[in-house]
């Protein structure tokens, strides 16, 4: 999954709302989360969930470092995922075999390098290419059908790119990123849907089965393919994103899109009552997020997008292998295996445009807290996952686990209500921000950045 913020920079145009552009002052780098216990998730003897553990492990290895988008380690573990699909009788989808290949040359400043530098004035542009890779469960000539999309990313931060979170990375060190939460999880995922397909079809009509790249950087893979799509965007009638799926907690999953069509609800339901679903599902329902579902939900597709959470190893060094809940990511595609068989009983499954969408009633804001927001709070308030060093928030003395009530005379009753709060004070200006503390109310003064 991005960090929103480079989201926010890279995509600007009528539909970055300002709610987007609060959420990226979430994600920034020096957050001090208290370290969580590691939990043991036990495999015992599923044969599922190991062949889960062996894909997740081969993406970490050391031999595709860490997968950043124009390194060696991406184009390697694309070989290797084309060839994993090949064994899965997937077809080849890209525009060259399993391939399809973009190009992208990111605005200064972001910092990149690559091989062919070109001194633009005093900025130095690289043309970073990358490559997704697509397989197909139908031979692409096929254009008479209705097809579903089954997206991931398997692109990472190589050896801690812009993108990291990794103290060590200001610092001048680098260590590899192996990113087995993100985005391994979603590979091992999509891989064993195919899996089952090369078993027995999941469906009578064709899914595309599609691993993009450049994602952390900005959503390139997925915004080239919806650009130039090897199937006609006009036959596809869905995408389901699994970006972070590794780390189910108790039955928790987030899903987000749930807005794109009125089918959606019904059949989250519907599937989630399925033996060995019952998932606590959290769910919003933007098509706009900080992963590849919103490049198919900006080109009108119905899209979800799964996510098991935040943690403190995200875009670190630390999000490794052994921490997956391996039968968790059965759990996850289990469900998707039902959601896709109920959506291909429908006629049509409807698009709709998601509130956010529009910049008109999103509210604007100068300031930002600098904090990591719990996504999975369901209570009243936003709580608070993690501080930024030297931000407002930490200045003021407030913590991991305080739930802001109040900003001011506005009351925070969720997310947007926070972000609502953001919109009203300037930079400088200094107000009351109520907290719950363990339950305990308290007021701190924040001085806004
Ligand atoms: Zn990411």
């Amino acid at each position: 999954m991005m960090n929103l913020s480079f989201q926010a920079v890279r995509l600007t145009g009528f539909w970055v709302s300002a709610v987007f552009l609060a959420l990226a002052s979430f994600f920034f780098t020096g957050c001090s989360t208290a370290p969580s216990e590691v939990e043991v998730h036990d495999m015992g003897a599923d044969a599922t969930a190991q062949a889960l553990r062996a894909d997740v492990d081969a993406l970490t290895s050391e031999r595709f470092e860490g997968r950043e988008t124009g390194k060696p380690g991406a184009y390697l573990a694309g070989e290797w995922l084309a060839n994993r699909m090949a064994q899965l009788d997937l077809q080849a989808a890209g525009d060259s075999g399993f391939y399809q290949t973009f190009r992208y040359k990111p605005h200064p400043p972001m910092q990149v390098h690559g091989d062919t530098s070109k001194t633009m004035g005093m900025a130095v542009v690289s043309e970073i290419v990358g490559r997704n890779v697509l397989g197909a469960t139908a031979a692409l000539s096929d254009t008479t059908q209705r097809w579903g999309v089954i997206g991931c990313h398997h692109d990472h931060l190589g050896w801690g790119d812009e993108n990291s979170l990794w103290r060590g990375v200001a610092d001048g060190d680098s260590a590899m990123h192996p990113g087995a939460d993100d985005n391994a999880s979603g590979v091992a995922t999509l891989l064993e849907l195919a899996s089952r397909h090369a078993v027995a079809p999941l469906v009578e009509h064709p899914l595309l089965m599609a691993s993009f790249s450049g994602e952390e950087k900005g959503l390139w893979g997925s915004n080239h393919f919806t650009d130039k799509p090897t199937v006609s965007m006009e036959h596809v009638d869905w995408m389901i994103n699994f970006d972070m799926v590794g780390r189910l907690r108790g039955d928790t999953l987030a899903i987000y899109g749930n807005g794109t069509s009125p089918v959606w609800n019904e059949i989250l339901e519907e599937c989630n009552a399925a033996e060995g679903a019952g998932f606590e599902m959290v769910l919003s329902e933007s098509g706009v997020g900080p992963s590849d579902h919103t490049s198919f939900y900006l080109a009108d597709v119905p899209v979800l997008h799964f996510f098991t959470g935040q943690h403190e190893d995200y875009h670190k060094p630390t999000d490794t292998a052994d921490k997956l809940n391996y039968k968790g990511m059965v759990r996850i595609a289990d469900f998707t295996v039902c959601i896709v068989q109920e959506l291909a009983v429908l006629d049509s499954i409807p698009f709709t445009k998601t509130k956010d969408s529009s910049s008109d009633d999103a509210p604007r804001f100068k300031v930002t807290l600098g904090v990591v927001p719990d996504y999975l709070y369901s209570g009243t308030g936003m709580r608070i996952d993690g501080v930024s060093e030297g931000r407002p928030a930490q200045l003021a003395g407030l913590q991991k686990g305080d739930v802001v009530v109040r900003i001011g005379e506005h009351e925070v009753a969720d997310m947007m209500g926070y972000m609502e709060g953001l919109s009203k004070f300037e930079e400088g200006q200094v107000t009351p921000v109520e907290v719950l503390r363990k339950g305990d109310s308290m007021v701190v003064d924040v001085t806004w950045d």
